[in-house]
């Protein structure tokens, strides 16, 4: 059984820059990220999301979330169906997520931030997820 962990914003959702109001909007959940974590959930590996928010409806400051962004919970609750039930755990970093991938023993984290994927632990593979907007 691998550990297997997954970034939450661009990468299980999809955002758009909005011009107008300065912000990131949520346009979606990521449905190939989805299923990709729902594969691992039904190969029996251990599962986990990982994210620099601070909370489950706050950015990595503390603040409220721009562009009509999904609290955490409720989104997995929506698009992952009975998978949620074997989820090994939903963590928040408040920033770089090296430390707790390290806790974790993951093997194998998906991310869409360059930055994170150039600073993960040793023997943690890093898997780029394209983004909508493309911007780093
Ligand atoms: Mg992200």
């Amino acid at each position: 059984m691998a550990v297997i962990t997954f970034d939450f914003d661009d990468t299980l959702t999809q955002t758009r820059w909005d011009h107008e109001d300065e912000c990131f909007k949520f346009v979606g959940p990521n449905l190939l990220m989805i299923n990709r974590l729902i594969e691992n959930i039904q190969k029996d590996n251990e599962v986990h999301v990982v994210t620099s928010r601070m909370g489950p409806a706050m950015d990595n400051q503390g603040d409220p979330l721009p562009g009509g962004q999904p609290a955490i919970l409720p989104f997995l609750r929506e698009h992952l169906g009975d998978s949620i039930e074997r989820l090994a755990g939903v963590h928040w970093c408040a920033g770089m997520k090296r430390k707790k991938l390290s806790e974790l023993g993951s093997t194998c984290h998906f991310d869409d931030d360059p930055v994170e994927l150039t600073d993960l632990p040793d023997n943690c593979v890093g898997i780029r997820v394209a983004t909508l907007h493309g911007i780093d």
